[in-house]
Order: structure tokens, then sequence, then C-alpha cells
């Protein structure tokens, strides 16, 4: 009998399978599961248009496992194969029956005909673990049944066999252990039962297989016996299939706890079923807590990814925008393409659409959230209100539109969280901007000698405690048409005509005294000014320019060579007494007020919450001066 060798595209496509393109060799299980289904569904459809008379409980998968033979079988009773279509299924690669069947039947409207397998590769992954793969079938309705028999690349033989029943047996001669992989896993029954439920549980026909109990031998006390039972693997109908009026708030908790390893139940979960431009369920949650590795670089964001019921890939990433990859759960579409592999799933439009409208399905949901349950979305945002305000600022501000209502803010009027909305829409009359004051704490900003004036107008200041917060605003650039202001800008506009003429004038005559000071501290400010915004405190730093000093504080932390500074300028407040002293020794002791310029400054930089450049210089002088 000659053995007939595979074409020569499928022989290099083989050879990529076998050595490359699954990283997880136990897929092959899924991929002829998954055939096995669609054969049936094709039975299965076959028979509701042509009155057969079988219905879906008739049909069912077996595994059976040898270990003597070293052998694993896959028997289904679907559609079977004709000595045609073996060799034309299984002779050529990436010619997939399924495919043509699809097509064929596009002017048949039913739903009930789904097929997973798109393109031609699948049944190749046996060679991963099999030395020896052995395909007996029969066609439904044909008398006669032929065998496949492959040892791989070298090709393979259809000879004539007998098969009782129509449907197809796939016997596969498990390779023997090698040093870097234990192929006696899938001769292993605890084995096969775990890859079974995690690849194909929602596979709707059984899976069974003989599966061995080990109990006491009656009247022994230390001797086991084992009996066998048939059992099936798989739960099939999955949950997200299911009528949301049908689910509890436990199955729905349970199923995640199980499925994603949480010990807490989800914060919300999102169940949507969606047709049209794509056809899709999606069974989303939302953790109560982030992961401890969810702000390192370790996490890795996806959903997992089904074709209808069979998993394809474990973490899809391309189905969740960065800024809610904290989600988890699934989607289960029956219309994706799938390439080559399923695991390596093209970027394809399908996705895209998908993931899009995940996005919003997400925002909504957490807008929902936002609007019904105060008190679960601040938990909520505790958790992940930072990767919120990544998404602001990342890419540009792009993710602006879609995050900018889920953004909280600790407030300065009771120190408890606002939305942009509700600052806004409480706005005083007069007010023009959005005002903002960065620090470590709550209270520490609290204490800024630079709110005092923003906050003696009675205007609300947002305060920002967490590094990234400065970046997205500035990213924002506004809110509601409100542009976003620092406290500590040095220009916030807020003075009276006469208070203008009068901070003008006294700019004027000290004008020569501030140079000197700025001179004095050698490089280190950009300028030395009268406060426009300090009441009764001595002196602040402020900023020019775009770089905030909590910005500069922030790149300070990064691996940089060279580090952005902020362009400093050291206020003055004209109404405290300093003011005066400081003039006073500009006239009598010039070589004094150098050294209170430059304590002035250190003490500016202290209340900023930043490092002075030599603290034992600072504690010198002030101790000259308590002793002098
Ligand atoms: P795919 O499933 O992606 O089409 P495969 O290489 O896995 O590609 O299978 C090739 C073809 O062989 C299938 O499309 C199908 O027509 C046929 N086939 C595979 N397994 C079976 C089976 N158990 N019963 C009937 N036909 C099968």
């Amino acid at each position: 009998m000659a053995k007939k060798q595979f074409k020569a595209e499928s022989k290099r496509l083989l050879d990529m399978m076998i050595n490359s393109i699954y990283t997880h060799k136990e897929i092959f299980l899924r991929e002829l599961i998954s055939n096995a289904s669609d054969a049936m569904d094709k039975l299965y459809f076959k028979s509701l248009t042509e009155n057969i008379g079988l219905s879906r409980g008739d049909f069912a998968i077996d595994l059976a496992i040898d270990k003597e033979a070293r052998t694993l079988t896959i028997t289904d009773n679907g559609i079977g194969m004709t000595k045609d279509e073996l060799e034309n299924n299984l002779g050529v690669i990436a010619q997939s029956g399924s495919f043509k069947f699809k097509n064929d039947n596009t002017d048949t409207q039913n739903d009930d005909i789904s097929v997973i397998g798109q393109f031609g590769v699948g049944f190749y992954s046996a060679f991963m673990v099999a030395s020896e793969v052995t395909v007996e079938s029969k066609a439904y309705g044909s008398e006669e049944a032929y065998k496949w028999y492959s040892t791989g690349v070298d090709g393979y033989t259809i000879t004539d066999c007998d098969k009782d029943s129509y449907g197809t047996k796939i016997t596969l001669k498990i390779k023997d252990n090698t040093e870097e992989e234990d192929y006696d896993d899938f001769i292993t029954e605890y084995k096969i039962k775990g890859i079974v439920r995690k690849y194909s549980d929602y596979i709707r026909y059984p899976i069974r297989m003989m599966v061995g109990h080990s109990h006491l031998k009656e009247g022994t006390e230390d001797q086991y016996e084992t009996h066998y039972e048939l059992e099936t693997l798989n739960s099939m109908v999955p949950l997200w299939k299911k009528n949301k009026s049908e689910i509890t708030e436990e199955e729905y908790n349970k199923f995640y706890k199980e499925k994603f390893f949480d010990y807490e139940d989800p914060i919300a979960h999102i169940h949507t079923k969606t047709e049209g431009t794509a056809t899709y369920n999606a069974l989303m949650y939302i953790p109560s807590k982030a992961p401890f590795d969810y702000y390192s670089k370790d996490y890795e964001k996806g959903l997992q990814l089904y074709s209808n019921g069979v998993l394809i890939m474990d973490k899809c990433a391309d189905l969740l925008p960065d800024c809610f990859s904290f989600v988890k759960g699934l989607v289960d579409s029956a219309d994706l393409s799938l390439n080559i592999s399923r695991e390596m799933l093209q970027h394809d439009r399908q996705l895209k659409i998908i993931a899009k409208s995940l996005e919003r399905s997400i925002k909504n949901e957490l807008n929902k959230m936002l609007k019904n349950d105060r008190e679960k979305y601040e938990k909520f945002f505790t958790a992940f209100g930072l990767q919120l305000k990544f998404g602001v600022y990342n890419g540009f501000g792009a993710g602006k539109e879609l995050l900018k209502d889920l953004l909280l803010f600790y407030s300065s009027f009771e120190k408890k969280y606002v939305t942009l909305a509700e600052y806004v829409a409480r706005m005083k009359e007069d007010q023009k901007y959005i005002y903002f004051a960065s620090g470590e704490t709550i209270d520490k900003i609290d204490k800024l000698p630079q709110t005092e004036l923003v906050k003696d107008k009675g205007y609300e200041i947002l305060y920002l405690v967490d590094s990234i917060d400065e970046f997205a605003l500035q990213m924002m650039v506004d809110y509601a048409e409100k542009q976003f202001k620092s406290v500590a800008a040095g220009d916030l506009d807020l003075e009276t005509d006469e208070e203008k003429a009068e901070l003008k004038q006294k700019s004027e005559e000290s004008k020569d005294m501030f140079a000197f000071m700025k001179e004095a501290l050698g490089g280190k400010v950009k300028d030395v000014r009268i406060s426009k915004i300090l009441k009764t405190h001595a002196v602040c730093l402020t900023s020019d320019g775009i770089l905030s000093l909590e910005m500069e504080k922030v790149l300070s932390h990064m691996p940089s060579e060279h580090n952005a500074k902020a362009e400093k300028v050291l206020e003055i407040n004209a109404q405290n007494p300093i003011f005066d002293t400081l003039k006073k020794l500009y006239e009598t002791d010039k070589d004094k007020l150098k050294i209170y310029a430059e304590l002035l400054y250190d003490q500016a930089l202290l209340i900023e919450g930043m490092a002075i450049e030599d603290p034992v210089e600072f504690s010198n002088k002030l101790c000259k001066l308590m002793t002098e």
C-alpha cells in the first residue's frame, strides 16, 4: 500500500505546528474535541433539515485511555468522513472542511449550526503529543468505513476498515516521555479530566470517560479496589449563555471566584448579550481589590476568549483598554475568524468591534455605580482610580472623554471625594478656574500657604495626592470648558484693581532688593517677587512655566539622566513683617540679607516637601541667628 505524501505546503505547516505554533501541547485535546463537536453539529443540522430523527441527546464524545498501549482515543458519533473527505480534510492542511460546510449553507437560516474550526490545522496538533495517529471514520449513511494512518511529516495511508456505527474514532499513540515533556500526562486520567475542564467545559455535548474510583475492599481494612464509572467531564451549559434572570448573585460570584481565583466577591458584574455588527456574550467582573501585582509590570490584562464555548485564549489583551485592565471575565463569540492557531488570534476587525463595545459597557456600569451606589464606587476608585488617571494621561489624553466623569478627587470642602461635575456645579459665580493643589497627604496640602488665598475667596480646591494627578489634569486641559489651575501657579489673577496697583507699586520699590536676593541665591530661582497668593505666611515657592513643583518632585524619582526642573519663584508676602526686615537689611547689611534669602528659600523648599540642598548649612545659619 503506497504511502501518500502531504502536499508540500502542508509538510511545512505540519512541521511548524509540531515544533512551534502551540505553546501548550495539551491544547491538542481541545482541537480534537472541537472537531468532534463540529462533526456532531453537522449531523444534528442534517437531522433537522432532513428529518433523520436524531436529537441533541443522542450525541456524545467518548474518551478512553489505555495505559499499557499508551493510547488515548477520542470517539464521536458525528457526521463522519468518506474516503474522499479523509483524503481532502486530513491530507491537506489549511483546507478546512468546516469552512466549506459553513459556506455551502449560507442560504439556510439556521443559528444552530455553528462551526468552531475555521481553518484546517487543528487536527494536526495531535502530532505534538502522538507518534502515530489513526483516524477511523464512517460517514453517516455510508456502508464503508476507512482508516487514515500517519506517523507525521512523512505522509499517510488510507485503507478500508471495519466500523460498526457512523462517526469518527481517533487513536493517538502517545509519545514516550522526554526530558522536557511529560507525555504521560496524556494517558493520565485526572490530567485529561483537567484539560477537558479547562478548555472544553462548555462544549454542548457530553464528553465522557470511564473514571476509576478506588475504595476499601469490603471486609478488609487496607486493601483497595477500583471500580469504573462513566462520567461526564464537562459542565456543558456556560453560565454566560443562560438568561440573566436565571442566574443568582451567588452563582455569578461563585463563578468569578472559581474561575479567576479570588477570595472575595467582585464589586460588580457585567453580563451582556450583543447582536449586530458583532454577536457575542460577555461576562465581566470588577474585582473589589487590586491584585497584589496590579500596579506592576508582571500584571497581565485580558479577557478569556471563547468561540462557542471553546476556550481560544486565556488572556486576550486586545479586548480590554489599558484603563480598564482590572476587569476580569470572558467573551464568547461565534463569529470570530480564527487564524492558523487558535492561540494566536488575528487582530481582526471583529475583535476590535467587540473591544470597543466592551469598553462602553464597562464605562456605563461604572457610571451607574457612581450614580446609584456612591460608597461602592468610592471603594472601587480607591482600588483602581489610579489606573483611570493613568488612562487619562497615557495616549496624550485620548482617554479623556471616556474617563473624565469617572474620576474622583479629594476636595478642600469636606476632605471627601468629588467628581469634576460636582465641582463645576458648585463653582462660585465669579470663579474662572478649577483649582488644585498637590502634596503628599490631604492634611499637608490643607496647610500649604499657597492654598490660603483661594480658600479665602471661598473657592473649592482639588487636593491631589497621587503623583500622576497633575500630569493627568494637564493632559485634560479643561473640564466643562473650565481650565485647571494650580493654586501655586503664581499668577491666579484674583486681586482687585486696587490691590493690583498697590502690588505694582511695592514691587517697583523693591525691584533692586529682589534682584539682589535672586543673585544671592545663585541661579536656584528664576525670580524673587512679592506674592499675590499669600495672606499671612511669610514665603512660598511657585513655578513659572508648565512644569510644576509637584511634577519636578515626581520626575526626580524617575531614572533619567537629566531631571527636569521647575522654574522656581520665591514669593515673599509683603504683608508679613519679614518684608520690612528684608527692606531694612537691604539698606544696612547686605551680607545678612544674603543669608536671609538663603534661609527663606530653604524654608520654602521645606514647606513644599522638597529636600534642601545642605541641611547642615541650614541648621548652622539658623543657630547663628539664634545666638546673635
Ligand atoms: P478545522 O477543524 O479547523 O477545520 P482540522 O484540521 O481540525 O481543521 O480538521 C480538518 C477537517 O477534517 C475538518 O474541517 C472536518 O471537515 C474534518 N474533521 C476533523 N475531525 C473530524 C471528525 N471528528 N469528524 C468529522 N470530520 C472531521
